[in-house]
């Protein structure tokens, strides 16, 4: 593989990519080593209703904690995950994984937690995706009434008929749908009224610049009234200020998430966070 690489006072020259790719093979290597030697673990980030108060979910994120490397964010292996295929072991592993936890939070006595799983457009083109989702359900006995997948606009690239029935089949057999990032993929307003989502998530770019920006914040505004339109829930992501938080509820936005809430928390933390918040979700 060839690259183009600029070599100062405009001379461009072709250069073998493999000298490049080091560190990213490596990364590679200890990534597929990772899910054998146990390295990931799920976060959760609490979602909470600005109408009741309460705690309605949280979204497992995964973590990568390798002995080589410390901690690694999910920005720096996804994409990789993604591009050699090990996102599908993987999302299988966090979806297990978010279902397992659920179960318990259920056996706990915390049963209305609804709990969002992050969901790769390159495991929702597998032709077999609504199997093994309902093979992980078989297998936890988890109540899909509590699972959210999370796409994202990206999905809608494959064909919108294939699309459309597997959210369908996913949406019978009871999981939730929201729709991530909204806003910053390739968004067609086409899929708006054709894909069976339940919720919007309104990307964290968009919130981080609201109260500094008309413009943006017109654009928040019309994103919440356009979910209200089409029946959908909506939530603010990465909302971090008292402000934001005012804002969100002077323009009826549902829900919010973000470090105002609470960062992502591994699991001890997050059950001490549930145990002193009231969590009732009423889907
Ligand atoms: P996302 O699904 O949009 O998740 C939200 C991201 O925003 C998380 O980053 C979260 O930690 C961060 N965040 C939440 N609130 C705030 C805030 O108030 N301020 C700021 N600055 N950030 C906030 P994280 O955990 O690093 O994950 C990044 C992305 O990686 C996720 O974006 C998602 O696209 C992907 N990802 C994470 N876990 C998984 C997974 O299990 N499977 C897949 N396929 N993707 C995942
Ligand atoms: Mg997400
Ligand atoms: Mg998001
Ligand atoms: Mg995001």
């Amino acid at each position: 593989m060839y690259k183009v690489k600029e070599n100062g006072k405009n001379h461009f020259k072709l250069y073998q990519a493999s000298m490049d790719m080091v560190p990213q093979l490596a990364l590679e290597n200890s990534l597929r080593k990772a899910l054998d030697r146990s390295e990931f673990v799920l976060y959760y980030q609490p979602q909470l209703s600005l109408e009741t108060g309460q705690i309605i979910g949280v979204e497992a994120l995964i973590r990568w904690i390798s002995p080589s490397r410390g901690f690694v964010p999910p920005s720096e292996f996804i994409s990789i995950a993604e591009e050699t295929g090990l996102i599908l072991p993987l999302g299988d592993w966090v979806l297990r994984e978010a279902c397992k936890q659920s179960v318990t939070w259920e056996n706990q006595g915390i049963p209305r937690l609804r709990v969002a799983v992050n969901i790769s457009s390159i495991q929702f083109q597998q032709t077999n995706f609504v199997k093994i989702v309902a093979n992980i359900i078989a297998q936890t006995g988890a109540n899909p009434d509590n699972i959210e997948l999370e796409i994202t606009e990206s999905i809608a690239m494959g064909s919108m008929e294939n699309t459309i029935f597997k959210l369908s089949q996913l949406k019978e057999m009871g999981f939730h749908i929201a729709m991530d990032d909204f806003g910053t993929g390739y968004s067609s307003l086409q899929y708006m009224n054709k894909f069976p989502i339940d919720r919007l998530k309104i990307d964290r770019s968009f919130i981080s610049l609201l109260n500094t920006n008309e413009k943006n914040d017109a654009i928040v505004k019309l994103i919440v009234m356009m979910a209200k339109g089409l029946n959908f829930k909506v939530i603010a992501e990465g909302v971090e200020t008292i402000q934001q938080r005012t804002f969100l509820e002077q323009i009826d936005c549902d829900e919010i998430q973000g470090y105002l809430i609470s960062k992502p928390l591994k699991l001890e933390d997050c059950n001490e966070f549930l145990n002193a918040a009231t969590v009732s979700c009423t889907k």
